[in-house]
């Protein structure tokens, strides 16, 4: 299978008034054409600044470095202008809340006739055939109606479907969905997954579907990368993951997983929170949290090793691993 995004040793850092702070440091992942890979950690440990690294949409004071290809193309060495023409037409983004990337002005038809027009040359009658069809290929009823209606008149689960017909409008190669459906109550979350999982098929895009919810990657994924605290800890396969997940970080995400009838607040049961930027454990990262912890994991930061068709980054395993 072709190798549509490769990126190596991506480090993105932002300026603050405390200092340069590393948000990502060291990532390394790629995504197959036609892949749903899964990006899983909590809160604060990277993922959203990881897309945004891809995107080039980082706010004024970050900056990454390393490597970016996507398609062949360079992405960090880019120009503005070409990067421009890659977002949208080659990669798009679905976001949590459909509401803050909509314009609340305009109609939904208009915008997505807008994003039809700024990468396909066609002409308006042709943008508007296109964003009516691509509404009923989100599964909208009264797809004609709604062209002409507001966000705000819209539920949220139809706002994520109109997300998901502009993302999906002009092709692109890539879609980036950062927690679509964590907005979403549990039934229409399932609707906008299989919505997903269809157009997927279709049309053999690839998905790079960032989550905390491991119930999301069981539906929707084929390979997962899980992040800790900026840097990958632990790569396989979906069914590996569920069967034998090796990273103590990993194994209690799996372990917080809620019970269908249970109401249990996400991750109780990883005691402590992911470290600040600013405040990295010297050693393994996650050792403050993790009950596995030896001597060595306060001191020395375990490399990325690969173990079989895995990867896990943890001194647990540093005598059965050969460095990734
Ligand atoms: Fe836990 Fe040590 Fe593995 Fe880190 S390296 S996850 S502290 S066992
Ligand atoms: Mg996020």
């Amino acid at each position: 299978m072709t190798t549509i995004l490769e990126v190596e040793q991506l480090r993105t850092r932002f300026r603050t008034d405390s200092g340069v702070v590393s948000v990502v440091d060291g990532v390394d992942f790629s995504i197959r054409a036609g892949e749903t890979l899964g990006v899983v950690g909590e809160s604060g440990c990277g993922k959203s600044v990881t897309s945004l690294s891809i995107m080039r949409l980082l706010p004024q004071n970050g900056k990454s470095e390393g490597t970016i290809r996507f398609n062949g193309k360079d992405v960090l060495g880019l120009s503005e202008k070409d990067m421009q023409r890659v977002r949208g037409n080659e990669i798009a983004m679905i976001f949590q809340e459909p509401m803050t990337s909509l314009n609340p002005l305009h109609t939904v038809g208009r915008q997505i006739e807008e994003a039809v027009m700024l990468h396909m040359k066609v002409s308006k009658a042709q943008a508007k055939e296109r964003a009516i069809a691509m509404l009923k290929a989100v599964g909208m009823p009264r797809a004609e109606e709604i062209y002409g209606e507001y966000p705000h008149q819209l539920s949220g689960g139809m706002r994520q479907r109109v997300m998901i017909a502009m993302a999906m409008s002009c092709d692109p190669k890539l879609i980036i969905a950062d927690e679509p459906t964590t907005a979403l109550d549990v039934t229409i979350q399932a609707q906008i997954l299989d919505l997903m999982r269809d157009l997927k098929e279709k049309t053999g895009t690839s998905i790079m579907l960032i989550t905390h919810d491991l119930g999301v990657v069981a539906e929707m994924c084929d390979r997962v990368i899980v992040m800790y605290a900026g840097q990958v800890v632990e790569e396989t396969d979906v069914d590996t993951l569920f069967e034998s997940p090796k990273h103590p970080y990993t194994i209690g995400l799996m372990n917080s997983i809620p019970e269908l009838d249970d109401e249990r607040e996400y991750l109780e049961t990883i005691p402590g929170a992911v470290p600040l930027p600013q405040q990295m454990p010297k050693g393994c990262r996650f050792a403050p949290r993790c009950s596995k912890a030896m001597a060595i994991c306060n001191e020395q930061p375990p490399e990325l090793l690969q173990l079989g068709g895995q990867k896990c980054r943890c001194w647990l395993y540093q005598d059965g691993g050969e460095q990734a």
